[in-house]
C-alpha cells in the first residue's frame, strides 16, 4: 500500500513510521509512505499556505489553491487512491473503517492545521475522518492512528510480532487477557488453564473471559457482536450474576 501524506509538518512523521513493526513494513516493501510538504505547492516569493478567516475572528484558515494543486498533483500518481481529511467534524474512525481501508490501494491524507481548511477543498476530499470528540493542534497525529490502524492489517506486516485476528474490536469484542512468564508475579499467578497445554480448553476460557470482559467494559459491542448459542448461555449467566469473577 501506498500512503501519501499531506501536511504543513512533514518532519513530524519520520520517527514515528521509522521504527518497529512499521519501520520494518516499508523494508519490507509492504508499505510505502511519503509525508509531502504542502508549502511546495504554495506560490509567491513567500509561499503562503495560511491567511485570516473571512467573517473576522482568531486563528489563521489553510488556503485552497495550494491544497487543490496538491491533492490533483497526488491524484495524478495515484490516481486510485483514496483521499482523506483528517477534522474532528468527520466520521469517528473505528476498527471497521482501518479494515475497510487496509483493503485500498493507496491512501492519500490530507492533516489540517490552526483553524482548519477553507471549507471550498470538502469536494476534492472522499472522506473525513476524526479519531475521536477532542480538538488536536494538528492533523499529523490523527493520521499517525490511522495510518498504523490501517498498516498493522496488511498482509505481512504483523508477521510473528502479533495476531490481529484476536484483537479486540475484531470480531465485536474486547480481547480476553493476556499473561506472559513468569507464573507466579508478586504472588499473582497465571490462571491454571494456559499452563495445562489443553488447547480447547484454553480456547474455551479465552472466549469466557472475551465475554466476561467485554461485558463489565463495554455492554454495548455485545449488541452487534456475532455470538453463539454458548456464548449466549455464558453472557446470560453474567447477567443473572452466577459467574464469579477473575479465578
Ligand atoms: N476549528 C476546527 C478545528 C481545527 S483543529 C474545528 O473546530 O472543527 C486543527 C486541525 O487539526 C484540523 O484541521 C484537523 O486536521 C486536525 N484535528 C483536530 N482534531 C482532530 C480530530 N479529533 N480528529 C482528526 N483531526 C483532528
Amino acid at each position: 500500500m501506498r500512503i501519501d501524506l499531506l501536511t504543513l509538518f512533514p518532519e513530524l512523521f519520520a520517527s514515528p513510521f521509522a521504527a518497529s513493526i512499521l519501520g520494518k513494513a516499508q523494508e519490507k516493501r509492504l508499505l510505502t509512505v511519503v509525508a509531502h510538504n504542502l508549502r511546495d505547492w504554495a506560490q509567491g516569493k513567500h509561499k503562503v499556505t495560511d491567511d485570516t478567516p473571512y467573517g473576522g475572528g482568531d486563528g489563521m484558515v489553510l488556503k485552497p489553491e495550494p491544497i487543490a494543486r496538491a491533492l490533483r498533483a497526488l491524484r495524478a500518481q495515484t490516481p486510485t487512491s483514496r483521499v482523506l481529511l483528517m477534522t474532528p467534524q468527520g466520521g469517528t474512525f473505528s476498527q471497521h473503517d482501518a479494515e475497510r481501508l487496509s483493503r485500498e490501494p493507496g491512501l492519500i491524507i490530507l492533516c489540517g492545521r490552526y483553524e482548519g481548511v477553507d471549507e471550498r477543498i470538502r469536494p476534492l476530499v472522499d472522506e473525513e475522518l476524526s479519531i475521536g470528540d477532542f480538538v488536536l493542534t494538528g492533523g499529523e497525529p490523527a493520521a499517525m492512528v490511522v495510518v498504523d490502524a490501517v498498516a498493522r492489517l496488511l498482509p505481512g506486516v504483523l508477521g510473528s510480532s502479533g495476531s490481529a485476528a484476536s484483537d479486540s474490536f475484531s470480531d465485536g469484542l474486547l480481547e480476553y487477557p493476556q499473561y506472559t512468564r513468569p507464573a507466579d508475579f508478586e504472588g499473582e499467578l497465571v490462571p491454571e488453564v494456559l499452563l495445562s497445554g489443553h488447547h480447547a480448553a484454553i480456547d474455551v476460557w479465552r472466549r469466557h473471559e472475551q465475554l466476561r470482559r467485554t461485558f463489565e467494559r463495554r455492554p454495548d459491542l455485545l449488541d452487534s457482536a456475532t455470538l453463539s448459542d454458548d456464548d449466549h448461555d455464558f453472557v446470560a449467566r453474567l447477567i443473572n450474576g452466577d459467574e464469579e469473577h477473575g479465578k
